[in-house]
């Protein structure tokens, strides 16, 4: 038994990571976004990078650097993240979302550059596709990691969106402080188990919960 776990524990895995923001043109220079610095993906990368693992990060535009052994996939709008996501996730091991999709995107991008002739405008728009419910139709052995970034209810909602997505573990951390979330090096996070087990995490480097991740998924073959 011993054997067989370090065997799964050595195993290369091929991850399939998302990372920072999207973008929603509303038109040619103007779009929705949010804050995130790609920063929490990056680190996931990089410490699966360091085990030995294959990975493919698809990411928002983001300005820090990527990996340079990561196989790097560059996507501007959640569209675009979906359609990356799906076609590589039938290859991949585990999939990681740490990735910020926007939830909703403009009904229709101008070709042009709106002039402010008016006073106000209104801006009509549409839900973006959930990545991760998608992924939950076509998942067949893979494990899947979600991240919920919450201003309160840290718990209630992360197992509330653990289900709804069919997750295998979710990082619920807190947003809206400046020393916790987007941009921060730390966060404060609580790791939801799909078996109901939960981990405290407290408030600690993004560090430290890339390697926790990485190494809970390396034993995935003992989550239950
Ligand atoms: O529902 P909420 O956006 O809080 O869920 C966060 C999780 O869902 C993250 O793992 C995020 O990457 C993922 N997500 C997704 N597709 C979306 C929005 C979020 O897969 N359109």
């Amino acid at each position: 038994m011993a054997k067989n776990k370090s065997k799964i524990k050595n195993q290369k895995l091929k991850i399939l990571i998302t990372a920072g923001p999207t973008r929603e043109f509303i038109d040619p220079v103007r779009f929705i976004s949010n804050p995130s610095s790609g920063k929490m993906g990056i680190t996931v990368a990089e410490a699966a990078l360091r085990k030995g693992h294959e990975v493919t990060l698809v990411s928002g535009p983001v300005s820090l650097p990527l990996p340079g052994s990561a196989r790097n996939i560059n996507v501007v709008s959640g569209l675009e993240m979906k359609e990356a996501v799906v076609s590589n996730f039938p290859e991949c091991d585990v999939l990681i979302m740490t990735a910020a999709v926007g939830d909703y995107r403009p009904v229709k991008k101008h070709s042009d550059k709106i002039h402010k002739t008016s006073d106000k405008i209104t801006i009509e728009l549409i839900r973006n596709p959930d990545i991760l419910k998608k992924i939950k139709e076509i998942k067949t052995k893979q494990k899947i990691v979600g991240f919920a970034a919450e201003t309160e209810d840290l718990i209630q909602s992360g197992i509330r969106k653990l289900k709804e997505k069919g997750l295998d573990l979710i990082i619920a951390n807190k947003v809206g402080t400046k020393k916790s979330g987007f941009g921060s090096d730390k966060l404060e996070a609580v790791a939801i188990f799909k078996n109901g087990n939960k981990e405290d995490l407290g408030y600690c480097e993004k560090k430290e919960v890339a390697e926790f991740i990485i190494e809970k998924v390396e034993r995935l073959k003992d989550w239950k």
